[in-house]
């Protein structure tokens, strides 16, 4: 009987099992990038079939946890109705029970600790929209966690939250100025204050731009808010404009939330500032 030598691993063996195309395809399907000889001994051609078992065990898994999340990530609707219904009726702890399930359900999809949620997460440009959602559920638990004592701690962190998401949404005016008023009918006004100056030391936001993009992170927005602190706020009339432009902007920026339309006009115009000015 002749011997030969396994090309793959050195050892001298009787005989040499073929590895053919179609097998050679699956193996490197199960992540094994190695470049396979068309023959092995038996020994390696056992430890590469165990290969193409375990890899596609591991992307069973795999796959089985990306559905999971999708049905999840679906199922969030779901809770946000439940939660606005119970809201609706002042079944205020159903509510909370609700947005905390949605809440549970984000940090699950993001792969997120408990608590370890934030807007970046949502940066991939289908689920921008879902910060307004966010920071919608996050004021409400605010407010839901200020009717007890009890849930001081719970609502920090709504107000912590509810801060970080806010300026990325163009809800932003809306709940600040709503927190505005119930900071005086809150029985913890002090975590209301907090977020309510967090909001505002990020209030150089350009309401109209905001309101005209649909999002505080759009480039445009970016621009503009450099250009005014970079241009603008060195001079004295570039002050008294900004002054004056945030004076008017925030009821300007509500109609033009309510009405569409005007955003493609709106944001025209801004481009047209923006190549204009903005950009020397
Ligand atoms: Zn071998």
């Amino acid at each position: 009987m002749s011997e030969m030598a396994c090309p793959r691993c050195g050892n001298t063996v009787a005989e040499l099992q073929n590895i053919d195309p179609a097998l050679a395809e699956k193996i490197a399907k199960a992540g094994n990038s190695e470049v396979l000889p068309g023959q092995v001994c038996l020994n390696c051609f056992t430890q590469l079939a165990g290969s193409i078992a375990r890899g596609s065990v591991l992307h069973a898994r795999e796959k089985a946890k990306e559905q999971r999340k999708l049905m999840l990530w679906k199922s969030r609707v779901g809770l946000i109705k439940n939660a606005r219904v119970h809201m609706n009726n002042k079944a205020f702890s159903d509510a909370a029970v609700q947005y905390e399930k949605y809440i549970k359900v984000l940090e699950v999809v993001f792969d997120v600790k408990p608590g370890g949620l934030t807007p970046e997460q949502f940066k991939e440009s289908a689920r921008t929209q879902e910060l307004t959602v966010v920071a919608g559920v996050y004021w409400d638990l605010l407010r839901i966690y200020d009717t007890s004592e009890n849930y001081g701690e719970r609502m920090r962190v709504a107000a912590n939250k509810l801060g970080l998401f806010l300026r990325y949404t163009p809800v932003f005016p809306d709940i600040t100025r709503k927190a505005e008023a119930f900071v005086k009918t809150a029985k913890n006004p002090a975590v209301v204050r907090t977020f309510l100056k967090a909001a505002n030391e990020s209030k150089g936001r350009c309401f109209i731009a905001t309101a005209a993009f649909s999002s505080y992170a759009a480039p445009e927005v970016v621009m503009l808010q450099e250009w005014r602190d970079r241009v603008l706020l060195q001079s004295k009339a570039g002050r008294a404009f900004v002054q004056f432009y945030y004076a008017f902007s925030p009821p300007v920026a509500r109609v033009i939330d309510s009405m569409p339309f005007l955003k493609a006009p709106v944001r025209a115009f801004l481009r047209l500032l923006i190549n204009r000015a903005v950009r020397h």
